[in-house]
């Protein structure tokens, strides 16, 4: 069905709430068969969005991206160098990082969806249809709008509370920077931090810095994230990042918890606004793009959505264990 603008009303067979990468992975999806779907995104494209911007070559291949063609900042590690202490491991993995400021709107763009700035503020369920505002109708809903999803908030807040020991708060800032060292560096545990730090360089002279802890465990011990990043940008200013005043924005969200409920009566739920980002290493871009492509092809097929197969981890082995421990299993008994 095509997009159908009755009075006030739009009419199409799909919204899709949040244009990050779980809403433009199931918009693509969506368009690609025919259905018809409009993305409400609160902000203007290119926005803003607190990430590092690391990405997996699974994310690549998901989202097929040809590397050659892609017209914005873009680096491949071949390893990445990740510090515990007074050791450091050389991960020999290929990864990639990317702006998500360009990434995201990239995403969008390319999904070919009809795209509107609206901020969700009420969805109602009227005669079979799901209308949101009074201005958007359609007889699916897709959740994707990040942690503060307005349709988790609606229809799966109760199934799905929210974990507070999964709960993890982060600092970061990415700015233009001539950085020398092009190694992605992270490190684990520094000062007590119950969680990582990073530095990931960008293409195009971008660097981002941050760090991420878990709230409980930080509140357990009457410590705020912030003296975390003060110890490491201090640090940072000593050697790698000489001379940038750093102005850090707050951003938090959930790691993976149980999944009782994904879809209902038409409803779906996606990326981060399900809490998907894996047990380990927080990583969520991902998750959000491989459960946006899945909840599109059941709608589109009427196969039943499950998101629980969606990996749990980043790692594997001892490195999972030790972080998953660290992170989770510790945030479950400080809570
Ligand atoms: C500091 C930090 C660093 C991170 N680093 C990494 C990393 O390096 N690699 C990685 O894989 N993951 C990382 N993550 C996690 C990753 O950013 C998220 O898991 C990912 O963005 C989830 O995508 P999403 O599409 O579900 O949600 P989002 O990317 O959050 O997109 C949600 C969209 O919904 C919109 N929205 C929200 N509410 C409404 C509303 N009421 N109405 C309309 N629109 C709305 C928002 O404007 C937003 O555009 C990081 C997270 C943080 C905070």
């Amino acid at each position: 069905m095509a997009l159908v603008a009755t009075g006030e009303m739009m009419q199409s067979d799909v919204i899709v709430v949040g244009g990050g990468p779980a809403g433009s992975s199931c918009a693509r999806e969506l368009v690609k068969h025919g259905i018809s779907c409009v993305v409400l995104d609160r902000c203007e494209f290119p926005r803003l969005k607190l990430c590092a911007g690391w990405i997996t070559p699974q994310v690549v291949q998901d989202v097929e991206m040809e590397i050659s063609a892609y017209p914005h900042s873009f680096l491949t590690f071949d390893e990445i160098h990740a510090h515990i202490g007074p050791y450091t491991h050389r991960m020999q993995a290929v990864q990639h990082s990317i702006r998500r400021f360009e990434f995201d709107a990239w995403l969008l763009q390319r999904s070919g969806a009809a795209v509107h700035r609206h901020d969700v503020r009420s969805i109602e369920r009227r005669d079979g249809q799901y209308v949101v505002d009074d201005r958007f109708s359609a007889p699916y809903i897709v959740g994707a709008g990040g942690t503060r999803c307005p349709v988790y908030r609606s229809f799966f807040r109760e199934a799905n509370p929210r974990a507070q020991a999964l709960q993890a708060v982060t600092l970061e800032q990415e700015f233009p920077y001539e950085w020398q060292d092009g190694t992605c560096h992270l490190w684990f545990f520094e000062g007590g931090l119950p969680g990582y730090s990073w530095y990931v360089p960008k293409g195009n002279g971008w660097l981002n810095v941050g760090i991420g802890g878990m709230k409980t465990q930080l509140g357990r011990r009457d410590e705020h994230i912030r003296s975390h990043w003060e110890r490491l940008t201090g640090r940072l200013g000593k050697d790698k990042v000489r001379g940038h005043r750093f102005e850090p924005k707050g951003y938090s969200y959930y790691l993976r918890g149980d999944i009782r409920v994904a879809e209902r009566d038409g409803a779906y739920i996606t990326g981060d606004a399900l809490g998907l980002a894996t047990r380990d290493l927080c990583e969520g871009i991902g998750p959000a793009i491989r459960t946006g492509i899945d909840a599109a092809r059941c709608i589109e097929s009427g196969s039943r959505y499950d998101p629980r197969p969606v990996e749990a981890c980043s790692t594997t082995g001892i490195a999972r264990r030790l972080l998953e421990y660290m992170f989770v299993r510790r945030s479950e008994k400080a809570v």
